[in-house]
């Protein structure tokens, strides 16, 4: 027997849903500019990057890849080197062993698997060698398919102190994050997130006072 009372329930948005509305609303007037740090001219580029932005900056990132993807244009060049030629160039950003192995693997599988195409699905995305959750979900949203939301560690402070979640593992804070956060926004949510974060509700020391969303955070030091 359908239960109205369950399903204007379900109609009826959530204070927390609604919330999340404004959030996205006040968030997106105040970071307008708010998009990927990464420089990328195409899917490759945008996926060797996202997989070298682990454990550093973006900026670091975007100073290695200037003269990287001069040299790697297609998923041969990465092959047609030796290993210890691609750690060489991907040093500065740190962790350069595990990262050139990743990114040979993947280059691999691209060729072999998906025809030299960077695939578009979160389940094709993981597949890759390297490539976790995290990873996929990047590429996913910037290829312009989001399947899930990005969780880093600014996505993760603000959402818990906007009390969007209580969890502590990213997997489990993107669970609630896609149930709380309307799907057409799963690919800007992150990036409004981590620049609020960068710039006002920052790690040590929030700016509660001067932030949009005060009246809206639990966490609010005003
Ligand atoms: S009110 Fe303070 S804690 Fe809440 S989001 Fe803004 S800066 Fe962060």
């Amino acid at each position: 027997m359908r239960s109205f009372v369950a399903e204007a329930r379900r109609r009826v948005p959530s204070p927390k849903r609604e919330r999340v509305r404004g959030i996205v609303q006040r968030l997106a007037r105040e970071h307008a500019d708010a998009t990927i740090a990464l420089t990328f001219r195409d899917p490759l580029e945008l996926l060797v990057s996202v997989m070298l932005s682990a454990q550093t900056t973006d900026v670091n990132v975007n100073r290695v890849t200037t003269t990287l993807f001069e040299k790697y244009r297609r998923p041969e060049d990465y092959l047609a080197v030796p290993q210890e030629e691609l750690e060489r160039d991907v040093f500065a950003t740190g962790f350069y062993r595990q990262k050139s192995k990743a990114i040979r693997g993947t280059m691999r599988m691209l060729l072999d698997d998906f025809g030299g195409e960077v695939p578009r699905t979160l389940e094709e995305l993981t597949r890759l060698p390297g490539v976790a959750r995290k990873t996929a979900n990047v590429v996913a949203a910037e290829l312009g398919r989001p399947q899930g939301v990005v969780v880093d560690t600014h996505v993760r402070r603000l959402s818990q102190r906007l009390g969007l979640t209580k969890e502590e593992d990213p997997v489990k804070i993107e669970r609630d994050l896609m149930k709380l956060v309307p799907r057409e926004d799963w690919g800007r949510f992150p990036h409004l997130l981590i620049w609020h974060g960068r710039r006002v509700c920052l790690a040590r020391n929030p700016r509660c006072e001067v932030c949009v969303l005060n009246d809206l955070c639990p966490s609010s030091r005003v």
